[in-house]
C-alpha cells in the first residue's frame, strides 16, 4: 500500500480508539491527503536545501490550494491566517511550509542514499532534530532508531543514550508508560528534562509511528505536566 494511503488509514483508525486525539487526528487524514498530492507530483529533482521560513521554489505553486483547504477544515485561528497574505514567517506561516516541505523532503530523502546509522540525533539526511523514536524487532529486545520530524528518514540511535545531551546512565533515562498505550512510552532524560515518544513495533506491527506519535497526545500533556519538554514536536506543534 502506498505509504500516505497507509497513514492516512491508520490515523482512521487510532481516531476511534483513541478520543482525546479523534480531533487533531481527523484535521490530520485531510492534511495529509494533500500531501499525498504534494508526494507525487513531478517535483524536480534538486538538491535539498531549506531555511524556514522560506519555501522551496518548486513548493509555490502548492500553497493556494492548500490556504483554500485549511480555510475549510482548519481549527478557527489556523483557517484565519489562512485567509491573509502569505509572508514567511515563523507561527501558522511555518505550519503551512511544513505540511508543504514534509512530503517533498521525504520523497527527495527517498531518493538519496542516506546513511543509516548515526551518532548524532540530527537527521543525516536534512538535519532537523527526531519526532519520535521506534522500536523495531531484532534479536532479543528491540533496535531503537530515531523518525526525523520533518523528511520522516529513521536512523538507527543507541537505545541507553539522550539524543538532546547525551547522557548515558540508565538511571537518569527514566521510562513511562500508560495503560492506555501499550505500544507508545515516553523516553525522558532527567539531565536535561527531555523526551521523546517510542513507538514499540514489537508490541503493535500495525502501528505508523508518525501517525500513532499524533494520536498518543495525552502522553505528551502528562510530561508537560511533569516538567519535561519534548525534544521536537511534531507537524501540529505538540
Ligand atoms: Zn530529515
Ligand atoms: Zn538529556
Amino acid at each position: 500500500m502506498n505509504l500516505w494511503d497507509r497513514r492516512i488509514e491508520r490515523a482512521q483508525v487510532l481516531e476511534t480508539e483513541y478520543p482525546a486525539a479523534a480531533e487533531l487526528l481527523h484535521f490530520y487524514r485531510q492534511i495529509a491527503a494533500f500531501q499525498k498530492q504534494v508526494a507525487q507530483a513531478f517535483l524536480p529533482v534538486s538538491s535539498f536545501s531549506f531555511s524556514p521560513p522560506e519555501l522551496p521554489e518548486p513548493l509555490r505553486p502548492y500553497l493556494p490550494p492548500l490556504l483554500e483547504l485549511l480555510q475549510r477544515v482548519a481549527p478557527p485561528e489556523l483557517a484565519a491566517a489562512a485567509t491573509g497574505p502569505w509572508p514567511p514567517a515563523p507561527g501558522p506561516q511555518s505550519f503551512f511550509t511544513q505540511v508543504l516541505v514534509q512530503p517533498y523532503a521525504e520523497s527527495l530523502a527517498r531518493r538519496t542514499s542516506v546513511a543509516p546509522s548515526s551518532t548524532r540525533s540530527a537527521c543525516p539526511f536534512c538535519n532537523e532534530l527526531p519526532v519520535a523514536a521506534i522500536l523495531r524487532p531484532e534479536g532479543e529486545g528491540g533496535k531503537r532508531s530515531l523518525l526525523c520530524s520533518l523528511c520522516l528518514t529513521e536512523w538507527k540511535f543507541r537505545r541507553l543514550l539522550c539524543p538532546r545531551c547525551g547522557e548515558e546512565d540508565h538511571q537518569k533515562l527514566p521510562v513511562y508508560t500508560a495503560e492506555q498505550f501499550p505500544h507508545i512510552r515516553i523516553e525522558a532524560c532527567d539531565s536535561c528534562r527531555t523526551y521523546v515518544k517510542s513507538i514499540d513495533l514489537t508490541r503493535n506491527g500495525l502501528a505508523v509511528p508518525e501517525v500513532d506519535e499524533i494520536a498518543a497526545l495525552p502522553l505528551d500533556l502528562w510530561a508537560a505536566d511533569h516538567d519535561y519538554s519534548k525534544l521536537q514536536p511534531n507537524l501540529f506543534g505538540v
